[in-house]
């Protein structure tokens, strides 16, 4: 604003000294007297002004016509090219000029601007490698899509200009959405150029979307042969990509593909819980006991988790109870204090329906991280003990409205997943998922929670009122997971529950 005021006043204060100072050489009497020869001439002030104005301009042509003359010279002498370079000179000079211009334009995002100038520069150099990309770039911030891909295509055609040709038209497919023609695009100049790392997380991405599994993973290694990923970083993703190619080969119905993969892939990360819990089905599905044993013992050892505790069930489907309880020390005794540990050990006690060593098991988890799982297991802990019904309905209600304890959730997004996956459903990110407690507003809204009492009655509290608002929410613990993974209805589950009482909620354990 003050900017364009001063501007204004400079103007204006040229413009009126201009004036005063034309006024002042056509108010003076001085001159210049020129004799020469017999004539004599003289000139006023402005006269004089104008004459050597016109002076320069002549000093400039006849600069001009001598270089001229030179280059004439010269092509007379046999320099073909003499008379063009004179000519072109000019044109070169003007037409790096546009391209300047246009370029500028380009960094402060005048796109109509820049295309103009382009077009400009190519009219005068003839250089469809710098003049398109200005343009295309140009187009494409303008956001007039086609005419950026028409752009891109034409710097196809020079090797030089491949690449950047490739990527633009990749770009705008990508934006259109168009993933197949992406996907191929993206193949393309992966091979000009392996080392590109745009290209290589595109191409990973893009190949990742369409279960291109081992597509990925040569992608992956060639990222890691160029020294853009850490030696650890390369093995999880791996080992990842590897888990999904299991999967995918599982659904396919290749099996023993997919047992192969599945081994791979917690041999590149022993860390990740899906690929060791899949590993560890491999071996039993091939009749391996002892090695699937160790696998799940070594995973729990570093992350408990409720899919390993289903896994190792299914080594042994039809143990007894107490037989399972044995076993499952070899587990429990890995991580002890883990929250996990301790309510796998309190699930086991009540399907053996030791209800006493149940909530010895699970020490002091109702005071300290009291999340649905917790408060379902001490309901069922309370009817196996012979609890009124009130009592078991006021864990419950508690459960309802308590935190669902560790999910699947993206580390990017905070997005809940109800299943592990390679790549985030919300944000898209891959290897973003963690087993952890999820952010506190995942938890039932206010308004619903509060209604909660006046339904169902509080666990401790006078106000016991009827309503079985609880059983159908209760948390399926992970022995009762491996009994329906392994072909056991819930709705079987249930009718136990309805018969037995005394075997509620995660207590439904397996047959046997
Ligand atoms: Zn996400």
């Amino acid at each position: 604003m003050i900017w364009s005021l001063l501007k204004i006043l400079i103007f204006v204060a040229i413009v009126a000294g201009l004036t005063y100072g034309a006024g002042l050489l056509m108010e003076s009497d001085g001159g210049l007297r020129i004799a020469m020869a017999d004539t004599e001439i003289t000139l006023a002030p402005l006269q004089l002004v104008i004459v050597a104005l016109v002076t320069l301009a002549a000093l400039w042509l006849l600069f001009k016509l001598v270089a001229l003359t030179f280059a004439v010279l010269r092509f007379l002498n046999g320099d073909e090219t003499a008379l063009t370079r004179f000519f072109t000179r000019n044109r070169e000079r003007r037409g790096f000029q546009a391209l300047t211009d246009g370029l500028l334009a380009l960094a402060s995002g005048e796109g109509t601007a820049a295309r103009k100038k382009a077009a400009k520069a190519e009219k005068l150099l003839g250089k469809p490698e710098l003049t398109n990309l200005i343009s295309a770039q140009a187009a494409a911030m303008e956001g007039n899509r086609p005419l950026a891909t028409e752009y891109y295509k034409r710097l196809l055609g020079d090797e030089r200009t491949r690449f950047v040709g490739l990527r633009g038209v990749m770009r705008q497919k990508l934006d259109e959405g168009d993933t197949e023609t992406a996907l191929k695009l993206a193949r393309k100049a992966f091979t000009l150029k392996p080392g590109h790392t745009e290209t290589q997380d595109i191409l990973l991405r893009l190949q990742a979307d369409q279960d291109d599994w081992a597509g990925a993973r040569r992608t992956l290694l060639e990222k890691k042969r160029h020294g853009a990923l850490p030696r650890d970083v390369f093995y999880r993703r791996d080992g990842i990509l590897t888990l999904q190619q299991a999967m995918h080969m599982q659904a396919e119905g290749d099996s023993a593909g997919a047992h192969a993969a599945a081994l791979e892939a917690h041999r590149l990360a022993p860390d990740l819980v899906p690929a060791a819990v899949m590993a560890a089905r491999a071996q039993i599905a091939d009749g391996n006991a002892r090695k699937a044993t160790n696998i799940i013992k070594k995973a729990w050892a570093t992350q408990p988790h409720p899919e390993l505790a289903a896994a190792f069930a299914e080594i042994a489907p039809r143990e007894t109870q107490a037989a399972r309880l044995k076993r499952f020390a070899a587990l429990t005794k890995q991580a002890p204090n883990h929250p996990e540990t301790k309510m796998l050990l309190a699930e086991l006690n009540i399907a053996a329906e030791d209800f006493p060593a149940a909530r010895r098991a699970l020490g002091d988890l109702v005071e300290k991280s009291p999340n649905q799982r917790v408060l379902t297991i001490m309901a069922a802990i309370e009817r196996g003990e012979g609890s009124e019904d009130a009592v078991v309905r006021g864990w419950l209600t508690r459960a309802l409205s308590a935190p669902r304890g560790p999910q699947w959730v993206c580390e990017a997004c905070h997005h809940i997943h109800p299943r592990w996956v390679a790549v985030c459903e919300n944000c898209t990110g891959f290897d973003t998922l963690s087993w952890r407690e999820p952010p506190q507003d995942s938890t039932p809204s206010p308004t619903q929670t509060e209604m909660l009492p006046l339904i169902a009655g509080t666990p401790d509290g006078a106000d016991r009122s009827a309503g079985g608002a609880g059983d159908g929410k209760a948390a399926s613990g992970t022995v009762a997971d491996a009994d329906t993974s392994e072909g056991t209805t819930v709705e079987s589950a249930d009718a136990k529950k309805a018969g037995a009482p005394e075997k509620d909620g995660v207590g439904s354990a397996p047959r046997g």
